[in-house]
């Protein structure tokens, strides 16, 4: 029997290398130090999870460019929100949030994240990150390429810097 799936396009190594290091040097010229990532699902459907998992994968491995991603927002840097913001994780966001020290950067992941996507008037949802919490960058997609992930940690870097 041939495979049921087709094999995902790998990523062009020259151009992941770049974006990586690129990331990398950005943030060691902010904080000194590597880029701390908090991950907080607030209620997407797990589609936008699976493109930022693929980032610790063994074909992106962005930990080799000093990106790591925490198991507190007491440690991070940086949330990574996914959304839709439901009712239900609308509280644990909040503490989330406050539980991050300052200096902190929110980015909202996807469309549900910057808006609602396709649960845009679903009566479980308050609506997009920032209807609850301040929002720095939005990268949108559904769901966005580990590379679009990298290039909006990137604009990330160049808008703290600014
Ligand atoms: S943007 Fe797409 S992949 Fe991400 S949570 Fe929404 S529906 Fe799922």
């Amino acid at each position: 029997m041939r495979p049921a799936t087709t094999a995902a396009p790998a990523p062009g190594a020259a151009a992941l290398e770049e974006l990586g290091r690129t990331l990398e040097a950005r943030a060691r010229k902010l904080f000194g130090r590597s880029l701390a990532i908090r991950e907080v699902d607030a209620g997407s459907c797990n589609g936008c999870e699976l493109e930022i998992h693929a980032l610790n994968n063994p074909v992106y491995d962005v930990e080799r460019f000093g990106v790591r991603f925490v198991a507190s927002p007491r440690h991070a840097d940086v949330l990574l929100v996914t959304g839709p913001v439901t009712h239900n994780m609308k509280v644990a966001l909040e503490r989330t949030y406050a539980a991050t020290p300052d200096p902190k950067w929110v980015v909202a992941v996807g469309d549900c994240g910057c808006g609602c996507g396709v649960f845009e008037g679903s009566y479980a949802v308050v609506g997009g990150v920032d209807k609850v919490i301040p929002v720095d960058l939005h990268i949108p997609g559904c769901p966005p390429r580990p590379t679009a992930l990298l290039e909006g940690l990137i604009a990330l870097m160049d808008k703290v810097a600014a």
